[in-house]
């Protein structure tokens, strides 16, 4: 049987503050009763495996119940933690998660208080975690410990082993540290490190009796997997970009993978004028690798479809209906959240676009991100095939 698994960020809340953090923040959470046909739907999409993990996934309320409810339709729960509520708190609620737990993954970069700090953790992160593992030595629960490794921490990994090695340990995870998103991109020179030393260094570990698996994930591996936010948006991440898949909510069957597998480009067109509209959609699917997935003639319907059909690509005529091209773009930065912003091309159908054009171009980019791309005058056809192409090679 095919395991389907998916990594479910159920909040962006947390109660810890690293520095390397590279998780999603501030996305809308759903209530529990929503939360509870996502499970259906991912039921229903062949999902096997589900990770809980966040923010904290421990602080979206009644978690308890979602995890014995995704138990109960066959799946196999995981739970990525910090072990800082798991530890303080001895209750039903954290009884109840461990007990109906498959796998546990707990986050520890250093047996040092002071590197913890260092990191932006708190500063007996070390001790927390220690009485964690204490607890669980009567549960039936795997554990696996996951180790950012930065420059803060690569020189302190034999004494972690040292302490890991006094409890039973399924995996040791070495993750590297990523600098997407905002966090983990400020602090990228303080903490950055070249995936060949991590190797290296992973590699000269003495051999710990208790400690099953030492492994170090790639990046590349990383971005493999399926991540689920807490509005139940589907994302995978590519050379550093979101791509969004759907959304579990919305939809009760996901097709995971005819997703993941058809990487087309997807065109939205917004023009005003039918013949032009159709030379368009034919040019781009004659494409191999790019469809059009819907056509729109004024802003409300462009920004309908933009949200509907999740195109990664809008070609909008500069002057539609007499709105300029350039503030739908605008209008749909301030009404989209960033991984679901199409990457904008303007259509200058009568050579109106002039140098204050070209200034504006440059100065809505800034207020909506990297995702305006391109001018583009007539004729068009040659034009719009050589962005795609070079949208494919590059995916900015
Ligand atoms: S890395 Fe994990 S524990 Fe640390 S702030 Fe981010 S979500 Fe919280």
């Amino acid at each position: 049987m095919k395991r389907q698994k998916v990594c479910w960020k159920i909040t962006t809340r947390c109660n810890q503050n690293c520095k390397y953090c590279f998780g999603f923040t501030n996305i809308e959470e759903l209530n529990y009763n929503d939360n509870e046909k996502v499970i259906d739907h991912l039921a229903n999409s062949g999902v096997t495996d589900i990770t809980w993990t966040g923010g904290e996934a421990v602080l979206y309320p009644r978690l308890n119940e979602l995890i014995k409810k995704a138990k109960e339709k066959g799946m196999r729960n995981k739970l990525v933690t910090n072990g800082i509520y798991l530890s303080q708190n001895d209750n039903e609620y954290t009884k109840d998660i461990l007990d109906n737990l498959d796998y546990l993954n707990i986050s520890i970069a250093s047996t040092s208080n002071a590197t913890n700090k260092a990191l932006g953790q708190e500063e007996n992160h070390y001790e927390l975690v220690k009485n964690l593992l204490e607890k669980l030595k009567d549960k039936n629960v795997k554990v696996t410990i996951n180790t950012v490794v930065t420059k803060k921490n690569i020189g302190e990994l034999d004494e972690l082993g040292e302490f890991l090695n006094n409890y039973k340990i399924d995996n040791w995870k070495f993750l590297k540290f990523m600098p997407v998103r905002e966090r983990a991109f400020i602090n990228k020179e303080e903490f950055e490190i070249a995936e060949e030393d991590i190797e290296k260094r992973v590699g000269s570990l003495r051999n710990f009796e208790n400690i099953r698996n030492v492994r170090y994930k790639k990046q590349k591996e990383f971005e493999k997997s399926i991540v689920m936010l807490s509005n139940a948006d589907i994302v995978i991440t590519e050379n550093g970009v979101d791509r969004c898949l759907g959304n579990a909510l919305e939809q009760e069957k996901i097709d995971f993978e005819k997703s993941c597998l058809i990487d087309k480009v997807k065109v939205l067109i917004t023009y005003d004028d039918e013949k032009t509209t159709e030379d368009i959609v034919k040019t781009i699917n004659n494409i191999d690798y790019a469809e059009v997935v819907g056509v729109s003639v004024n802003t409300e319907d462009t920004l309908n479809k933009i949200v509907k059909l999740k195109p990664t690509m809008v070609f909008a005529k500069y002057d539609v209906n007499g709105i300029n091209g350039l503030d739908i773009a605008k209008k749909a930065g301030e009404t989209l959240s960033k991984w679901k912003m199409p990457v904008f091309n303007i259509l200058d159908s009568e050579n109106r676009i002039t140098e204050d054009s070209i200034d504006e171009l440059a100065n809505v980019s800034k207020t909506i991100g990297t995702k305006l791309n391109s001018l583009v005058r007539k004729p068009y056809n040659d034009k719009i095939v050589n962005i795609i192409k070079d949208y494919m090679e590059n995916r900015y």
